[in-house]
């Protein structure tokens, strides 16, 4: 009856400024909702990441759990109803960070949440909002983003796929890499070259049907022994100008805004990519490190191995303080600080938490997912190579430092 009753009072309220109160009855609607509406486990476990969603089963799960996460207005919380959102401002941080404290399965559509979707907020136009936001929130059409080239990474504006006029149509040839459920997606954002004589504004941007004649998609394989990142060749695609997104050359200007999406995804829905939160993996490993037993005593009572697990869990801490500044304009330092300090801290702190898991394991940690000796299904070796993605996906560590130091803290600029 509550969540109903909050139901109406979100629409109703559509254009007012939210009390307090309100805010306190939204938190305590999603933890309620989200602890009463929590899916079973799947019968064969979900990858660490929506990075790597293959199974079709794994799938439709995760579709049918993000349509329904939508419907009760978790997702698309404060978009306008126009584009198939809930229409209330200031609630989509707050259903955020409930679904990330309730360990739930993560949106499979976190390109769509996280990147095309604010990006299309931004520089869509009308009709391309009203056509493609519904389903990106609903999960019924999946994204990839077609960014990287073998020649074009760190470098992304060496970017080779040309996009050539033909009437009211443009034609595509080239190819993408390493391109996240590119397997699985209705559409891609795509990076074109219209000008190669023109570095900066000869890009543009497009939203590529992925399955039009021309595309083919060749999935990678990681040396996890999972996939979901693949590479896309483009021949002869034709895409509709009307699927062209912003001006013809505005591409770099828009795929800026997007990777600031991108980076920035902490603090927003898109995040949740992952399967657990940093805190409950520090909670996992300070359990794990309670019941593993060396030299006589648990590896909890070393005071060595505790303090760098308590120095992680502090570390942790502090980046979900750092990240609740993004709702304070005076504190947040511009649209770039906080969403690449949390993407560079956050990567590398996941990193470390694995670590930290082999050396409490020991000689265990070689034992990997398939083992049935292995500690909590080889998780923690599977996730010590799965956190390498996340200091090279969307910008690499050192690249992120390079924007840090140039535009945050305005030092000069690397040759
Ligand atoms: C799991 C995963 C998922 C991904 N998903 C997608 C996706 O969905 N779509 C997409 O478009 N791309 C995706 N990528 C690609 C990703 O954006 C690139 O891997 C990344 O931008 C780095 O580019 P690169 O791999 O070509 O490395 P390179 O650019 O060749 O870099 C190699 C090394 O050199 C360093 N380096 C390069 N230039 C500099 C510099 N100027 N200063 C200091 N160091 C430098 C880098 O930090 C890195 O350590 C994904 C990558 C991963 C790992």
């Amino acid at each position: 009856m509550a969540a109903y009753r909050l139901k109406q009072q979100l629409v109703n309220n559509m254009s007012e400024q939210t009390s307090q109160s309100e805010r306190d009855e939204f938190r305590e609607y999603c933890q309620r909702w989200l602890e009463e509406n929590r899916p079973p486990p799947t019968k064969i476990p979900l990858p660490q990441n929506a990075y790597e969603v293959t199974f079709h089963d794994h799938r439709t799960y995760l579709c049918d759990w993000q349509a329904k996460c939508y419907e009760a207005q978790l997702i698309g919380t404060d978009v306008p109803q126009d584009y198939g959102g809930h229409g209330h401002t200031e609630f989509q941080a707050i259903a955020s960070a409930e679904v990330r404290k309730a360990n739930v399965p993560y949106f499979i559509n976190w390109i769509g949440l996280g990147m095309t979707a604010p990006t299309l907020l931004i520089h869509g136009t009308e009709e391309q909002k009203k056509r493609f936001l519904p389903p990106i929130f609903s999960a019924e059409e999946i994204w990839c983003q077609g960014f990287s080239e073998p020649g074009a990474g760190s470098d992304l504006v060496s970017l080779q796929t040309s996009a050539i006029k033909d009437g009211d149509n443009w034609i595509i040839n080239g190819s993408k890499v390493w391109t996240s459920l590119g397997a699985i997606s209705s559409w891609m954002l795509l990076l074109a070259r219209n000008d190669k004589d023109d570095k900066y504004n000869g890009i543009t941007y497009f939203m590529a049907d992925m399955a039009r004649e021309g595309v083919t998609v060749r999935p990678i394989h990681k040396m996890t022994g999972e996939s979901g990142f693949n590479e896309v060749f483009l021949e002869d695609v034709v895409i509709p100008d009307n699927h062209r997104i912003d001006d013809v050359g505005a591409g770099w200007k828009v795929a800026m805004s997007t990777l600031t999406s991108e980076r920035g995804a902490a603090a927003g829905v898109g995040a949740v990519a992952s399967s657990e939160s940093p805190l409950t993996a520090v909670l996992q490993l300070i359990e794990l490190a309670k019941t593993t037993k060396r030299n006589g005593i648990t590896v909890w009572d070393d005071p060595v191995a505790r303090d760098r697990i308590v120095n992680v869990y502090v570390r942790i801490e502090a980046t979900m303080q750092n990240a609740r500044r993004t709702r304070i304009k005076a504190l947040n330092g511009g649209a770039m600080r906080l969403p690449l300090q949390g993407k560079v801290v956050g990567s590398e702190i996941a990193q470390e938490l694995n670590e930290i898991a082999l050396s409490v394991l020991g000689l265990k940690s070689s034992l990997y997912v398939g083992d049935e000796h292995a500690i909590d299904d080889g998780k923690w070796a599977l996730g010590y190579m799965n956190t390498y993605t996340g200091t090279i996906s969307g910008g690499s560590s050192e690249i992120q430092r390079n924007i840090l130091g140039e535009r945050v803290l305005g030092l000069p600029k690397t040759k």
